[in-house]
């Protein structure tokens, strides 16, 4: 059984491939009468960001270190092999956490969702249909109080949750404009996902005349998915009455203490409303997202882009990509397909 292991927490800095390794190890293809448990195959595993606030300790964050020495976890797709729980069968898809492994013996409840529709690619419910679209989901539309017209802009656009949350606010009617981190990416965010417009930051002089040009008027609702300097920026620009969804700020992961933000003063004479949120409190609400999202992405409304990594070798490497902003659309990692 291959897993991924990782070697020491990192503290500071992007995390390098060499921060993880890959280990062999036996495990019976079974899953032991009285565990309770199941074993799954893993098929494709999800490469995300806040995974690297679990390689080091963080005062009061919200995700679990992982333990040096000890396989990596995080979100995947799976078929079960073999169960000794009464809720599941050999032969049924799941998606949910399981461990950077071929296979893993996991003992339900988990975070595990069963998949009842297999008419779309299974790797979707690493994306679309799993943790990163119910963030969109979630985060923009309950969080956020969108409404046609609205201006929207979105960070971070073309990744996994980012192409959604500017799909959903173009559905609905909104103005939206996207960053990101190169010419390609921009190109993809006004030509394949329908964003009105879009800019490289990593181009621009200064995000705060960026978002002028693009926001004369002000900004409704801000999508945060970066934080640091582009949340200054924003700030500055926001509308009064404004709103912005706080989803992540990965500018700041690898920092070993998070910049000052310095226009948040603003948030008072602007009366904007900042709200956090974690996915995982929101998953009552997944069947609703289902019935959403499934007849738009069947029908082609909504679409979605991932990048591919093929092979459990390849898997450090993909999620340390994210952080240079390697991945365009969807960073994923496909073990088998059957
Ligand atoms: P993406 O697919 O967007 O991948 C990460 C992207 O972030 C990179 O491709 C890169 O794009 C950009 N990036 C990397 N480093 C920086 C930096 N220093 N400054 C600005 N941009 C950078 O990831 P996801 O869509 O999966 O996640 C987006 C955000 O949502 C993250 O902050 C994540 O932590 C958060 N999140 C929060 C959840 C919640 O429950 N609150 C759940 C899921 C995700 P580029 O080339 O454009 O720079």
């Amino acid at each position: 059984n291959k897993q991924v292991i990782l070697k020491h927490h990192v503290v500071d800095g992007i995390p390098q491939e060499s921060d993880m390794e890959l280990r062999l190890t036996t495990i019976t293809l079974k899953a032991p009468s009285g565990s309770a448990s199941i074993l799954l195959k893993n098929l494709y595993l999800s490469c995300d960001p806040y995974m690297r606030l679990r390689m080091r300790h963080i005062q009061g964050s919200y995700a679990d270190s992982y333990v040096p020495g000890e396989v990596l976890y995080g979100y995947g797709v799976s078929r079960v092999v073999d169960s000794d729980h009464p809720d599941y069968k050999i032969g049924d898809l799941v998606w949910g956490i399981t461990k950077w492994e071929e296979y893993s013996l996991i003992k339900p409840p988990w975070q595990l969702f069963k998949i009842e529709d297999t008419d779309v690619p299974l790797s979707y419910y690493t994306g679309i249909l799993g943790m990163p679209g119910m963030t969109a989901y979630v985060g923009f539309h309950g969080i956020c109080s969108p409404k046609e017209g609205d201006k929207v802009f979105v960070s971070a656009a073309s990744g996994a949750v980012g192409q959604l949350v500017g799909q959903f606010a173009k559905l609905l009617g909104c103005y939206v404009v996207g960053s990101a981190g190169s010419n390609a990416k921009v190109e993809l965010l006004k030509t394949k996902f329908g964003f009105d417009d879009a800019f490289n930051y990593k181009e621009e002089e200064s995000i705060d005349a960026a978002l002028k040009r693009y926001f004369p008027e002000g900004i409704d609702i801000y999508f945060e998915n970066v934080g640091g300097k582009t949340l200054d920026a924003v700030l500055a620009n926001m509308k009064v009455h404004g709103r912005i969804a706080a989803c992540g700020m990965i500018s700041q992961y690898n920092l070993r203490e998070p910049e000052g933000v310095h226009n948040l003063m603003l948030l008072i004479a602007k009366r904007i409303r900042f709200e956090g949120f974690i996915v995982s409190d929101h998953y009552d609400k997944y069947p609703e997202f289902l019935k959403k999202v499934l007849g738009p992405i069947k029908e082609g409304k909504i679409i979605y882009l991932e990048d591919i990594a093929e092979g459990l070798e390849r898997a450090p490497a993909a999620l340390v990509g994210l952080f240079y902003g390697r991945n365009v659309g969807k960073q994923l990692v496909r073990l088998s397909t059957d």
